[in-house]
């Protein structure tokens, strides 16, 4: 018989987990597999830890075999079920809970991998990183692509807009002439630059004044590409990106976040379109402000902003090797949102 004492440290726990593969035999299985085995992982779990059952559940239009096969070496109990068809709901999806018997003091981990992650941004983190050039399209994408996975966006470029704002301001930045160190250093840190990512709208302050507006102006754009060469501002406004990819699911959008801020990002992409199209909805933009400017200018704008994000030193603007290409050129807004989403529900874990 089990002392009383013993049985009252004990508890039933349930993982959950969820992952999405191809509708093939081996993905189904493998997938499976991965899925059970980092469940075990994480919650240190061996193979001979007490799990009374796992119950399997399924999306319709997986149907090329059981995911439950990729599980049977296990020798555990399974049950196997098909996941309700609700409309927009991720596709290819498996989902495991997993129940063992263990003491009582033990807390689920609760494992999302690959495209299945954006089910429970709040269990599980993850980050999407979007570079491009200007006017590529990435901060409208990324905007739109946090909204509908439901967590934050940074517009990381509104931080060296508001950087280069304040160095203006202070008379640190000169025309022509390189920052100077010593007051660069000494500017920035007496700044405080503030994003307010949770608003749909999203709100830049610099020094507790919303500056929201004025990061727009042409001028602002080109300074900003300047002072960005900069490696000691880079390392200031690191701290601030690092700081919210590493504190929540998020949607980052900028030059280096694929390859600097979040070369680990879950998901990646690389937004492009022809100079020619970018520069007419750069302009557009402008004349939708109601500011006076001819396309030619915003032309050679783009075009000295485009030159020094790529050519600089520190973190020039490439594409990461493992970041997918999204060329907007001859797609809408809409169509471009349902390639990426496309990408990141499909992705295996
Ligand atoms: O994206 P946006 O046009 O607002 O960025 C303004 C400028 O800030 C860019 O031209 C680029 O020089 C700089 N930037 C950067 N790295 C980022 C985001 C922006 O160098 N991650």
């Amino acid at each position: 018989m089990i002392p009383l004492g013993t049985m009252s440290a004990m508890q039933l726990l349930s993982i959950r987990g969820a992952t999405v593969c191809q509708n093939t035999v081996s993905s189904i299985e493998s997938c499976t597999q991965r899925l059970y085995e980092q469940i075990l992982l994480t919650n240190n779990l061996g193979v001979d830890s007490n799990i009374s059952a796992v119950f399997v559940s399924m999306t319709r239009d997986l149907d090329a075999c059981f995911a439950a096969r990729g599980l049977r070496k296990y020798d555990v109990p399974m049950f196997s079920s098909v996941e309700p068809n609700i409309k927009g709901a991720l596709k290819r999806c498996i989902r495991l809970l997993v129940q063992v018997n263990c003491e009582y003091t033990k807390v689920a981990q609760h494992i999302y991998l690959g495209g299945a992650k954006t089910l429970r941004p709040d269990k599980a983190k993850f980050v999407v990183a979007m570079d491009g050039p200007a006017g590529s399209g990435k901060s409208t994408l990324a905007k739109i692509i946090a909204q509908r996975l439901g967590v934050v966006h940074l517009d990381t470029g509104a931080l060296y807009r508001a950087a280069a704002i304040k160095l203006i301001k202070t008379g640190v930045y000169k025309e022509g002439l390189t920052l100077d160190l010593d007051r660069l250093s000494q500017v920035l840190a007496n700044t405080t630059i503030k994003m307010d990512y949770d608003a749909l709208i999203s709100r830049v302050y610099l020094d507790g004044i919303d500056i929201s507006q004025d990061i727009r102006e042409p001028n602002i754009s080109r300074i900003a590409s300047i002072v960005a060469s900069n490696p000691f501002l880079r390392q200031y406004l690191n701290k601030i990106q690092s700081q919210v990819a590493s504190q929540q699911s998020c949607v980052i959008d900028g030059r280096d976040i694929g390859t600097v801020i979040a070369p680990n990002a879950d998901f990646k992409f690389f937004v492009k379109a022809s100079e020619q199209e970018r520069a007419k909805r750069r302009y557009n933009d402008l004349v939708r402000k109601g500011q006076s400017i001819d396309l030619d200018s915003v032309m050679v704008d783009m075009k000295e902003r485009d030159y020094n994000d790529s050519t600089r030193e520190v973190a020039p603007l490439y594409q990461a090797s493992d970041a997918i290409l999204v060329d907007t050129t001859d797609r809408t807004v809409v169509q471009s949102v349902s390639y990426i989403m496309r990408h990141i529900f499909g992705k295996n874990g």
